[in-house]
């Protein structure tokens, strides 16, 4: 695969079918990347502030149907508490990441926004709190959120109902990143690499929406089961995949920032850092107080690994 040029869906399907790691392709990403963005590695502090969700995402350990998750939400305070120690060690970007916890509701969610921005104007402030109104995103933007992070999980709608329940829709999925995008954030997507009845097919048509979206950040990570969901019996997702697919949307999406994500690192430590000589070019580290850092178990060992 050449930079600059557009595959066909057959050869993008050719190179996605083999998930044996690529040196070629890798090297040719890097370059990319570096021509980019030189060596620096984007850095951002993630904040997860509430495990409680009212969706039942299959693949999820947060899901509302999983009584064994013991909730948490941080206070307000804690939540700007925590970026302002992030702040100390040197971080500018805050992700505020969380279950659709209605506690938060749109007030609370502008005053958590509004205090960080007043205590650190120069930080940025990235949301990844899931699927709301439009209104709401419009207050959360106008209380001076910069970014929104919302992954479309798979663009193919059988593919998503399989993963979802009936209450949630890939149209909806979709109508929220194009609300996001008028409204002026910065949009992140991105899906999971190996999820439960995943073909090369729907990892096409991911790669398609995305270039229709034209995301300003693209998270992709293997599927880890959780055991205590529906998919605890399926297998993980390819972590060689995810590198190839890390280096394909390098070579698609020059600009784009592309985190080498922690379901990557969970799954064998080196993958992350393969990610990172292979065109990702951002990473998130925790810096979620440690009191409540082991109840945020999207998938198994997620908190053993740091
Ligand atoms: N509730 C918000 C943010 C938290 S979930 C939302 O859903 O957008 C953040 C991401 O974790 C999801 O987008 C999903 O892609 C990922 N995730 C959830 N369960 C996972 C699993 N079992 N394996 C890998 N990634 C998972
Ligand atoms: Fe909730 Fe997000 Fe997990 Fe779905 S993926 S159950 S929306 S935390």
């Amino acid at each position: 695969m050449a930079a600059g040029v557009n595959p066909s869906d057959s050869s993008l399907a050719a190179i996605i079918s083999s998930s044996d790691y690529d040196e070629e392709l890798a090297a040719l990403a890097y370059e990319k990347k570096k021509e980019k963005f030189g060596d620096a590695i984007l850095k951002r502090g993630l904040v997860e502030f509430t495990n409680c969700c009212r969706n039942d995402c299959l693949y999820c350990g947060l899901r509302r149907n999983n009584a064994k998750v013991m909730r948490y939400r941080l206070s307000e305070d804690e939540i700007i508490e925590t970026c302002a120690n992030g702040y100390e060690l040197g971080f500018r970007r805050f992700v505020l990441q969380g279950g659709e916890d209605l506690s938060f509701t749109d007030e609370s969610m502008c005053r958590i926004i509004s205090g960080i921005k007043h205590l650190h104007p120069d930080c940025s402030v990235t949301l990844s709190i899931g699927e709301k109104d439009y209104k709401s995103y419009k207050a959360y933007f106008d209380a001076g959120a910069d970014r929104f992070l919302l992954r479309h999980e798979t663009a193919d709608p059988s593919h998503y109902s399989r993963l979802h329940p009936s209450d949630m829709s890939l149209q909806r999925r979709k109508e929220c990143l194009y609300s996001l995008k008028e409204i002026g954030f910065q949009v992140g997507s991105g899906f999971m690499v190996g999820s439960p009845f995943q073909t090369v097919d729907n990892l096409v048509a991911d790669i398609r929406f995305l270039q229709e979206l034209k995301p300003f950040m693209i998270g992709i990570g293997p599927f880890i089961h959780h055991k205590d969901t529906p998919f605890a019996g399926y297998d993980n997702g390819s972590p060689q995949l995810t590198v190839k697919l890390v280096s394909i949307l390098r070579l698609l999406f020059p600009e784009a920032r592309i985190p080498a994500t922690t379901s990557l690192h969970v799954i064998g430590t080196q993958w992350r850092e393969k990610a990172l000589c292979s065109g990702a070019n951002v990473i998130m580290p925790n810096i979620t107080p440690l009191k409540v850092r082991k109840k945020y178990e999207l998938y198994d060992g997620k908190n053993k690994v740091e």
